[in-house]
């Protein structure tokens, strides 16, 4: 998702005027990226509805960086459907306060009982009880004591004889008399959704009474999530939903439709394995996220500092027609360099992450004056037409810039994938569909 909006938001950033054609081309992009991402279709129809609307009127034609402006009312827009501002945790009137986690299995329950445990404990101060209630799962109820030992929390078990509806029961007895404040019932999972473990679910939260049933949901699993979304709040009704794995690369088009589609909140975010990688759900930084907006605008900036505007120009019409040569790629060196390390740079690259020829390209600063003496030892046929090179002038090559033959062809290799990277990232910029993926 990101890397389509990032081609449009690069397009339209540098407006001074936006016409209504304008936004209407941007729309389809939006519009075609969010449908990419998995995003429920009416969700989307909404969304560049409210957006378009938004986005030919007053506020944004009349400002002075209407290009800017476009962006900031898809950004709002998008926060707005995650939820606006984050919802907090319930607490009950008459404690132990009763959290229900459900979901399919594999989602992150387990895990995530423990991660919501040791938040309570660490951010609120509570005094959690876990109840281990999958009995079906080898383990589960293992694995949960584990994550309790871990946290040094106590963890409710009666073994995988006894039903998860007695279990429930005893649990939050227990956890009267022994005071603690919250219940966190960690259930089964399927791997789909089917009747009875619908119906034991709402069996159990007959006897629980819970005042939170959070569902899990792997955020990879884009469109499916939202349907599984759907079947739980149909059946046993949610509270709120927590997205897991999304440090993973996800394409976040679940974050966007759960809570359109279903209404419910998404209240946490699931950051990694380790038991503090929980986090309050920001609707705002996910938007931002989405958007990639962050690293892209701190890029713009760096480069409109201190690339000169006509060099950077005519280097792009190089690119664009592939007679990038030797010579430009010493100039280009130096432009790099005044902005900044280079490794920072390119991680802050939208999508750099999954440019394969990236990892091929050194970011090591002494080994640039390395590069920088090899290009300088080359004539200029071989500069314009590196293709020429062959054993002997890489020899001659190394020779004359006191580096190895070794050393000039990891260059000559990099030159290639450098092209090739640059085409993919003028075609980004162009807005191009297929920019931004190697073949
Ligand atoms: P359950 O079947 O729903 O109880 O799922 P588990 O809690 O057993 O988790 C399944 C797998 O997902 C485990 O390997 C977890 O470590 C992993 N997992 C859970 N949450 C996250 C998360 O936020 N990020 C990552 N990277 N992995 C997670
Ligand atoms: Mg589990």
């Amino acid at each position: 998702l990101a890397d389509r909006l990032q081609g449009t938001i690069a397009k339209i950033r540098g407006k001074g005027k936006v016409t209504e054609s304008d936004v209407k081309e941007m729309m389809r992009e939006v519009r075609l990226a969010l449908l990419e991402a998995d995003v429920n279709f009416k969700v989307v129809k909404d969304f560049i509805k409210k957006v378009s609307e938004r986005a030919v009127g007053q506020e944004v034609m009349k400002s002075l960086t209407p290009g800017q402006q476009v962006i900031k009312v898809v950004k709002e827009e998008l926060t707005e459907l995650m939820g606006g501002e984050q919802s907090q945790i319930v607490v009950s009137t008459r404690p132990p306060t009763v959290i229900m986690m459900v979901g399919l299995q594999g989602a992150g329950k387990t895990t995530t009982t423990g991660k919501l445990a040791n938040l309570l404990r660490k951010k609120y101060n509570r005094n959690p009880l876990l109840v281990a209630a999958d009995i079906y799962r080898p383990a589960a109820i293992k694995q949960l004591e584990t994550l309790g030992k871990q946290l040094n929390m106590p963890v409710f078990s009666l073994g995988d004889e006894v039903s998860p509806v007695e279990i429930a029961e005893q649990a939050i007895e227990q956890a009267k008399k022994e005071h603690h404040d919250y219940v966190l019932i960690d259930t089964a999972g399927r791997l789909h959704i089917d009747e009875h473990l619908m119906d034991e679910l709402k069996q159990v939260k007959e006897v629980a009474n819970p005042d939170e049933i959070f569902l899990v949901v792997d955020a990879m699993t884009g469109q499916d999530a939202v349907n599984v979304a759907q079947s739980f709040q149909d059946q046993l009704g949610l509270t709120g939903v927590i997205l897991t794995k999304l440090d993973g690369d996800t394409r976040g088009g679940a974050a966007l439709s759960i809570r359109a589609v279903t209404g419910t909140p998404i209240k946490f975010a699931g950051m990694g394995e380790k038991l503090d990688a929980l986090e309050p759900f920001h609707p705002e930084r996910m938007a931002s996220r989405i958007l990639g907006m962050g690293d892209v605008l701190t890029l713009i900036e760096k480069a409109q500092a201190s690339v000169d505007q006509e060099k950077a120009k005519e280097l792009e019409e190089k690119m664009r027609t592939m007679s990038f040569t030797f010579d430009d790629f010493l100039e280009q060196l130096g432009q790099v360099r005044k902005m900044g390390p280079l490794d920072e740079l390119i991680s802050m690259l939208p999508g750099a992450n999954k440019i394969k020829g990236l990892k091929n390209i050194q970011v090591d600063e002494k080994q640039i004056s390395h590069v920088e003496a090899i290009i300088r030892s080359m004539t200029k046929e071989e500069k314009r037409h590196p293709e020429i090179i062959n054993a002997s002038r890489k020899k001659r090559i190394a020779k004359g810039s006191g580096t190895s033959v070794q050393e000039v062809n990891r260059l000559l290799k990099q030159f290639e994938d450098m092209k090739k990277m640059m085409k993919q990232m003028t075609n980004m910029t162009k807005g191009k569909r297929k920019g931004f993926k190697f073949p």
